[in-house]
């Protein structure tokens, strides 16, 4: 193998708790590499508040130049107080958003499973608690992220204005991967919106509606939004598939988070016309920054959502998340997700653990040659 079968990984610790759960996501990759006899090559760049540190911006050129040409993205988080007097426009977050637009990234598919080891963290009842698998097929370039924002005098003060826009095309694809996604799975998908009350959500109705006639093997139903934040707590296991906009995704996937134990377990993966890009859908959370009591296994199980959807490296995917899993039964957890009976370690303990488990499993065989 030369280097010219490598695989470039871009790394963008960002922010907060960003440095310390993407370190421990690398290592993974790395010990990964070496039991499979894979080559991936790592560069790391300044992205969010620590870019406006060092250079001035929260997105610099070169950070978008080495996205573009990266065979897949891996992301910490990015934000924090010290830059919230910033204005919209010039945040940590608006580098994501300009990061997401460049890459043409329209998808974003966010897992949420509530697993058997972990199933005393749902705060459901228990009998609502069984079967929670849903797949969060958030739209990622559209919305109310990408419209014009601006405040102006006002009598009473000021006027805040946020314009949300949605075009039929911007709808269309990303439905089109919810529709397939459901095929695959069990046929089931719910498209969530507020067609009461929003023209945006009457075209993303409309669309996906119209769209349903040339997938006959899915089960389409409409929620409202307010509807289904409550269908997600009352009875979570009717979803397999929820197709939702930028806005919406954002926060039912929070809620969805919420009941399968810790936000800090949620991986994702945003993909579309450039490279795809993989981050936990936490946030950088600052007051856990630096403690090393950050749950990295939402970063860990977005690197290995990187091997299967963006390498087709699904043995090793598997690998390192089973390894997770038996940490998770034997009662290894972070701060987060402890529980009686359990054993409390740091992030970087439970990264050391998991790399011991990970040794421990039987030597996997070659699978393909990245
Ligand atoms: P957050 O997700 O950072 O934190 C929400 C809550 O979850 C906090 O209680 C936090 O301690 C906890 N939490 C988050 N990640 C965790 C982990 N890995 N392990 C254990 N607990 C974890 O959201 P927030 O507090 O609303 O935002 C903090 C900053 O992050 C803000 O600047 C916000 O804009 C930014 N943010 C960034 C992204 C991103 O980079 N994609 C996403 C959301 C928020």
């Amino acid at each position: 193998m030369t280097t010219a079968d490598a695989k470039k990984i871009v790394l963008l610790p960002g922010d907060g708790i960003g440095p310390e759960i993407v370190g421990v996501a690398v290592r993974v990759l790395k010990d990964c590499a070496a039991k499979f006899g894979h080559l991936f090559e790592f560069a790391e760049f300044p992205f969010g508040g620590s870019a406006i540190d060092a250079a001035g911006e929260p997105l610099p050129p070169e950070t978008l130049a080495a996205c573009k040409s990266a065979d897949a993205i891996l992301l910490g988080a990015v934000g924090g107080p010290k830059w919230d007097a910033q204005p919209i426009g010039k945040r940590p977050e608006s580098g994501l958003l300009a990061l997401r637009q460049a890459l043409g990234l329209y998808i974003n598919l966010r897992p949420i499973d509530l697993r058997p080891s972990l199933a005393s963290l749902t705060p459901l009842r228990s009998d609502r608690a069984k079967n929670v698998h849903i797949d969060f097929v958030r739209e990622l370039a559209g919305d109310i992220y990408f419209g014009k924002h601006h405040v102006e005098p006002h009598a009473s003060g000021e006027r805040a204005v946020d314009e949300a826009v949605y075009t039929t095309g911007e709808i269309e694809r990303v439905a089109q991967y919810a529709f397939a996604r459901a095929e695959a799975r069990t046929g089931r998908l719910a498209s969530v919106d507020k067609a009461n009350v929003m023209s945006t959500s009457q075209l993303w109705r409309r669309t996906v509606t119209r769209m349903a006639a040339a997938h006959p093997k899915v089960k389409l139903e409409h929620l409202y939004v307010d509807n289904a934040a409550m269908q997600l707590v009352l009875a979570p296991a009717q979803f397999d598939v929820i197709l939702t906009s930028n806005m919406f995704g954002d926060i039912l996937s929070d809620l969805g988070a919420a009941l399968v134990g810790s936000i800090g377990l949620i991986p994702s993966m945003s993909s579309g016309r450039g490279p795809s890009l993989y981050e936990p859908i936490h946030g950088s959370a600052p007051s856990l920054a630096g403690k090393d009591v950050a749950c990295p296994v939402g970063t860990i199980l977005s690197a290995s959502m990187m091997l299967r959807e963006s390498f087709g490296l699904a043995r090793e995917a598997e690998w390192i998340e089973s390894a997770v899993d038996r940490l998770f039964v034997n009662g290894v957890r972070t701060p987060d997700i402890v529980g009686p009976g359990t054993t409390r370690v740091g992030c970087q303990e439970f990264g050391e653990r998991l790399l011991a488990e990970m040794a421990e499993a039987p030597a996997p065989s070659k699978t393909s040659n990245v």
